[in-house]
């Protein structure tokens, strides 16, 4: 992979990002070969596509018909990542052929902006000739800096928003709107934050064969000749074996640290930690820690609660007979009138609850906002407690009992 990590943080051409993946997954020596692309639906987006079809898919890809290889793709405005998209693809590329030894699964995810030259040595980014008018690239980031509130746009916002960081203020900065820089910058952090979304369905998932990720994010520049590519960061995410290796290299999604600079005619952007690998954040573990947090804070549970939790104990039968499914509703339900919060997290470090829950609950800052999502996913899993595996309902039930143990009966 240190071929793709020279790569990270500067402009190359499409051609030579799409060999050197190419490259880079050979190496991997995987039996089968995955790939999705993730773009805008912008037209203009079609040279980024048509450089991945010729350079990666055309050789590495399983044939799908005739004399087609093809990825899994997704084109919608603002390149947006759909939750749980790339376990679709991993379920179609988990080939016969891959399940005999392991599968590589490239996942690039394309942002993009025009990039123009003015004068002798100034960049602008964000705005270009298109059939003979001033056309914006890219319209759907463009709309969120707007303020537009059509639902493309409003999920882009939310991702500008989330976890706690206002990247829409850093991006709105006047010191930014001299060279069209916002237009970049909300471009890369886009991309960034729909990459670890990805990433985090990736982490919540068990592929069907062994399975190496490589989960790259960059930005199209549009260009009046030839575009090409700022590369902004590659997960790869090893889950080949059973002691999963997640490692990170690029930028961060914090576009108020992100340093511009032209080298050689070439766009480079930097933050203080694109230069260093560095391991993968887990939510589920992160759900855990927050939990231990709140312990000084433990509820109080009614008297009947806390028999509940008898019920519960007896139940498991020291963990040698299933879970009573409706003890598990009960016990669930009566932690969760008392903290909403603290029940949403056990579920979600246990693996119950959907991952993309987790992110929500972790961006939510307001008191009023995460109790109403921890209610929301207590509910979801309520319902469907009956159908959850036999050693997931185990699990849920120790961890209720510990989370019962910390908590103190009221009168
Ligand atoms: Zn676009």
């Amino acid at each position: 992979m240190q071929r793709l990590h020279d790569l990270v943080g500067a402009e190359h051409d499409l051609a030579e990002v799409a060999r050197e993946i190419r490259t880079s997954v050979r190496g991997l020596g995987a039996s089968g070969v995955g790939g999705f692309l993730v773009t805008c639906s912008d037209e203009s987006e079609h040279e980024c596509a048509q450089a991945f079809q010729r350079g990666f898919a055309l050789e590495m890809l399983p044939r799908l018909k005739y004399g087609e290889r093809v990825p899994f793709r997704i084109a919608n405005p603002g390149a947006r990542y759909e939750w749980g998209a790339v376990q679709i693809a991993e379920n179609h590329f988990a080939t016969a052929e891959a399940r005999r030894d392991s599968l590589a699964l490239v996942v690039k995810i394309n942002g993009h902006v025009a990039a123009t030259q003015t004068g002798a040595s100034g960049l602008r980014f964000g705005s270009m000739e298109r059939y003979g008018d001033d056309s914006v690239y890219c319209g759907a980031v463009d709309a969120v800096l707007n303020g537009a509130t059509v639902p493309f746009a409003a999920d882009l916002r939310a991702d500008l928003l989330s976890e706690g960081t206002d990247r829409l203020a850093s991006l709105q900065a006047p010191e930014l709107a001299s060279d069209g820089r916002q237009a970049l910058f909300g471009a890369l952090a886009l991309a960034r934050i729909q990459a670890r979304k990805c990433v985090l369905d990736i982490q919540d998932h068990v592929p069907a064969a062994p399975t190496v990720y490589v989960v790259m994010h960059g930005v199209t520049l549009n260009k009046p000749g030839h575009d090409s590519e700022l590369v902004g960061g590659l997960y790869v995410l090893d889950h080949r074996g059973a002691a999963r290796t997640e490692r990170y290299h690029g930028l961060g999604d914090d576009p108020a640290a992100y340093q511009l600079s032209a080298e050689a005619g070439r766009v480079h952007v930097r933050d203080p930690q694109s230069g260093r690998e560095r391991p993968v954040r887990d939510h589920r573990a992160l759900a855990a820690r927050r939990l231990e947090a709140l312990s000084g804070a433990a509820p109080s549970l009614s008297g009947d609660a806390h028999g509940m939790l008898g019920k519960l104990t007896s139940a498991q039968g020291g963990g040698k007979r299933p879970v009573n499914r409706a003890a598990l509703k009960l016990a669930l339900a009566a932690l969760a009138a008392a903290s909403p919060l603290a029940s949403a997290l056990v579920l979600v470090a246990e693996g119950a609850a959907e991952i993309h829950h987790a992110r929500k609950l972790d961006q939510a800052e307001a008191p009023e906002v995460q109790e109403r999502l921890a209610r929301d996913v207590v509910d979801g899993v309520r319902a469907r407690i009956d159908d959850l595996p036999p050693e997931l309902a185990d699990r849920l039930a120790a961890a209720l009992v510990r989370e019962f143990q910390r908590t103190t009966p009221s009168a």
